[in-house]
């Protein structure tokens, strides 16, 4: 069994304390993780409305893991398809990666996606299965309107660098395009609220809906 399997396992075991099923979610995110670490924590405490006391709904935990579950499955898929693949090419002389990369090989610093390493609150709305499945697709070559990460029609959101402009998507942050300096900037604004917070769910409710009184992003 791998070590995925294992840990959701340990979040579905009603006789380990909330703590340890807590962690064990943790530690299924840290080996798969569409949207980053921390954004794919935050997805998952809102879609699978994980209470801040996780007494108040046991099963949220269950809903969690097993929603990155389902992802991880179509990931896993072609994955393994890849991986084939690629050995094929090596074997036949062709070692370098084909562009673009498959989008989970993305680079985390350097890829349009980073801000969601910014701000865990800015990610699509997308479950992440339908998220996997539309970067498949894309992969396949499908040619899907809108923003490439969540499908949001809206014109892009002009972010200042001080010196020049990152245009985002107004769904997910995405920046389909870097600052012309070239230069990395910070794309997401300072948190208003920091990590820790996000980890203990101050922007849920004690019962699971978002706390009215926090930004959820
Ligand atoms: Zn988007
Ligand atoms: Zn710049």
């Amino acid at each position: 069994m791998t070590s995925f399997l294992t840990h959701r396992a340990r979040v579905h075991d009603a006789c380990l304390p909330f703590r340890s099923r807590h962690s064990a979610l943790r530690t299924c995110i840290t080996l798969f993780a569409p949207y980053g670490f921390r954004a794919t924590y935050h997805h998952l405490t809102l879609s699978a409305a994980i209470p801040r006391r996780l007494e108040a709904d046991p099963d949220a935990l269950v809903r969690a893991v097993e929603e990155l579950h389902e992802a991880r499955v179509l990931w896993l898929a072609r994955a393994e398809e890849y991986a084939a693949r690629r050995r094929a090419e090596k074997q036949a002389g062709r070692r370098a990666v084909a562009n673009p990369r498959p989008w989970w090989l993305w680079s985390r610093w350097e890829g349009p996606d980073r801000a969601w390493y910014e701000d865990p609150s800015r990610h699509p709305p997308l479950r992440l299965s339908e998220y996997v499945r539309r970067q498949n697709a894309m992969m396949d070559g499908a040619d899907l309107p809108g923003c490439p990460a969540c499908g949001d029609e809206r014109p892009l959101e002009p972010n200042s660098t001080g010196h020049g402009w990152v245009e985002l998507c107004r769904g997910c942050a995405w920046a389909p395009a870097p600052c012309p300096c070239g230069q990395r900037h910070r794309l997401a604004p300072e948190m208003p609220y920091g990590w820790k917070g996000i980890w203990q769910r101050a922007h849920m409710g004690d019962e699971g809906m978002p706390n009215p009184h926090r930004p959820t992003g």
